[in-house]
């Protein structure tokens, strides 16, 4: 199966880090409220971390 992938593609894949506790995420919605929420409990929220891809 061929499957033509463009860059528009592979950039919706984008990860983004929370600079607060380096939880990654796929959107950028869920880095902000996870940032948001460490800014201000400097504590992870377990509602939002579920949705990280991982740490680092
Ligand atoms: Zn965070």
């Amino acid at each position: 199966m061929t499957k033509q992938k463009n860059k528009a593609q592979e950039k919706s894949t984008k990860e983004y880090v929370c600079k607060a506790c380096r939880m990654r995420y796929p959107t950028k919605t869920m880095k902000d409220a996870c940032e948001a929420w460490c800014n201000e409990h400097h504590s992870c929220n377990m509602d939002i971390i579920k949705d990280a891809i991982g740490k680092g």
